[in-house]
């Protein structure tokens, strides 16, 4: 097969987007899968911003990181939720900020309670577009089989769907055949 899942589909828009030395930021680093993704491309110069409102996904990536052998030119990481990342990337990184990863819903394994939020996420996701400079990427992974994950899934299509084109290439990406409720990608590229 060539057509990549949804996870696969993120991670290869970020292997083409992130070079050596850049900034970038894991919004819901959870077990740390993605951070550690990142932390690949980005390499011993690169920057990464992460966090997470539970404060174990926060120990579980460092740990992760460490076992790893991960060495960063810097690494934050936060249990402050990620509608506060405007405050958690220091402006001098700005212009190096290259991609960022929203890996939406509940932590698999963990409390299913705990989920992104609509509210939250788009607050994240406004505050991106105004410091990420031209060429920057967010990559949301959206789940709908959970409730908030459909209010989620429908308000993020409305917004995403509405942004200018001509600063802003926005794509949906999802299998359309398949049951219980596949994740779809949503990718927007700043112009
Ligand atoms: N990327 C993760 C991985 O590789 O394991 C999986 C992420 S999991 C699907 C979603 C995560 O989002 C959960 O760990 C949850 O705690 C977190 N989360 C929920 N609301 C958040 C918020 N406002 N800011 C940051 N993280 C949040």
């Amino acid at each position: 097969m060539i057509l990549k899942n949804a996870l696969n589909f993120s991670h290869a828009l970020l292997q083409q987007k992130v070079q050596p030395g850049n900034a970038v930021i894991d919004a819901t680093i959870g077990n740390g899968h993605d951070t550690l993704f990142l932390a690949n491309l980005v390499g011993r110069k690169g920057h990464i911003i992460g966090c997470d409102i539970q404060a174990d996904a926060v120990n579980h990536t460092k740990q992760r990181l460490i076992d790893a052998n991960i060495t960063l030119a810097s690494l934050t990481l936060t249990d402050k939720g990620h509608h506060h990342i405007t405050d958690l990337v220091p402006s001098a990184l700005h212009h190096k900020l290259t991609a960022a990863i929203f890996n939406l819903g509940y932590l698999p394994g963990g409390d299913k309670e705990i989920t992104t939020t609509s509210k939250t996420t788009l607050a994240a996701i406004e505050q991106l577009l105004k410091i990420m400079p031209t060429g920057g990427l967010i990559v949301l992974t959206v789940y709908d089989g959970h409730n908030e994950g459909k209010v989620e899934r429908r308000d993020l299509y409305a917004f995403t769907n509405q942004l200018p084109q001509d600063k802003y290439a926005v794509l949906n990406y999802q299998f359309t055949n398949q049951k219980n409720n596949p994740p779809m990608v949503i990718a927007i590229e700043i112009k």
